[in-house]
């Protein structure tokens, strides 16, 4: 999973991703991960984890993880740019989902680029960006589908859906507002990459002041509030500067800190938290004498699917799961007591994949 870090300059963005990547987890033991300087990888934090492994003594603990990516240079025009412009929409392109940075801090030594704080005018100046470079991309597939619905006239209404949203687009909205009950038709839609259909969440940030009471009292969180309550997305506050601060701090310190500030998480932690809602997603757990691990699907994945994170053969011979909850085979202490309580399900390739469920696939290789 990866999310993209988007925003004004000056807003923020380079202090939140510096502090999640220094908080950031070791990427050599996620092969999958992407290695760029843009690129953080960051731990999805997990109590389970822990008391798990100590059951088990396994050697080592793996949390899942979550990519961000660092794009900065998203300016007003960018869209127009040949270059540079074009390739940061193209970053955007290729992540799962939005945090959209938003200056709701006042600090007259830092330079606005529009020379005053006003959140839902920067968002709508980012967005407008997005809208004109989906309007790009659907300009060509209508003309290239259009073409070709001469000869195949059930390419009709794949027409019909890409005016529709252009004419969303053209009216200032973002793509993510098209509904239609038929799931065939947002398949299709989805199927288009569109920027503007993206899930968002907005990382407002504060300044230290408005921590304590989560930006209650700073009107331009409640204007970002509402605005994101408008358009279904989600909100969170956050104070890079203080993330930073925290970055560098062991655990122990950092509880502290939070403490002192009157803070039960870190908004990193939160950060992290709220992408994993946003997203629909959800760990499933194995455990081992060699390691007690967290693997992300999407809620409603199925035990095939779920086995094919681990390795694609596990997919493939995929024989059955056998399946206990977290907190029973805890409550149980050992997993032959789980069984013994018949606890311990035997799944087949139906079986829907919870939250929290411990797993051990049966595969042929
Ligand atoms: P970017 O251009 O969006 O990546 O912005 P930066 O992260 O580089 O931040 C721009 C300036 O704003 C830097 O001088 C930061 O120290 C400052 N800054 C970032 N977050 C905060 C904050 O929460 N409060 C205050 N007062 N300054 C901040």
């Amino acid at each position: 999973m990866k999310l993209g870090i988007v925003g004004l300059p000056n807003v923020g963005k380079s202090t939140l991703f510096n502090s999640l990547t220094k908080a950031g987890a070791e990427s050599a033991n996620y092969p999958f991960c992407t290695i760029d300087p843009n690129v953080g990888v960051v731990a999805v934090p997990d109590n389970r984890l822990k008391l798990l492994g100590d059951l088990y003594h396994s050697k080592k603990v793996t949390p899942a993880v979550i990519e961000f990516v660092d794009i900065a240079g998203l300016v007003k025009g960018a869209s127009k740019g040949e270059g540079l412009g074009n390739q940061f929409l193209a970053n955007i392109r290729e992540v799962d989902a939005i945090v959209h940075v938003v200056r709701c801090f006042e600090d007259p030594n830092v330079i606005h680029v529009e020379g005053s704080v006003d959140p839902i005018r920067d968002i709508e100046t980012i967005n407008l960006e997005l809208i004109f470079s989906d309007i790009e991309i659907l300009e060509r597939r209508i003309a290239k589908t259009s073409k070709s619905a001469f000869n195949d006239k059930s390419l009709a209404k794949e027409v019909e859906i890409l005016k529709e949203l252009k004419a969303i687009l053209e009216d200032g909205k973002l793509a993510s507002t098209y509904e239609n009950d038929d799931e065939d038709v947002m398949a299709f839609v989805n199927s288009l990459n569109l920027l503007t259909c993206k899930p968002v969440i907005f990382a407002a940030n504060v300044g230290e002041e408005d921590l304590a009471d989560d930006g209650a009292s700073n009107p331009h969180v409640a204007a970002v509030r509402k605005y994101a309550a408008e358009n279904n997305c989600e909100v969170f506050v956050i104070c890079a500067q203080i993330e930073q601060e925290i970055a560098e701090l062991d655990d122990d310190e950092k509880q502290e800190y939070l403490d002192a500030l009157g803070l039960s998480e870190s908004g990193l932690d939160k950060l992290i938290a709220a992408s994993y809602r946003l997203l629909g997603l959800i760990s499933y757990l194995t455990s081992g004498e060699d390691e007690t691990r967290a693997w992300t699907i999407k809620v409603g994945t199925k035990a095939p699917q779920a086995a094919g994170k681990i390795h694609s053969d596990f997919e493939r011979g995929f024989i059955r799961a056998e399946v206990v909850n977290y907190q029973d085979l805890l409550d149980c202490g050992t997993y032959a007591k789980a069984k013994e309580k018949g606890l311990v399900g035997l799944e087949g390739k139906d079986y829907v994949v919870k939250d929290g469920d411990v797993i051990l696939f049966r595969f042929n290789v």
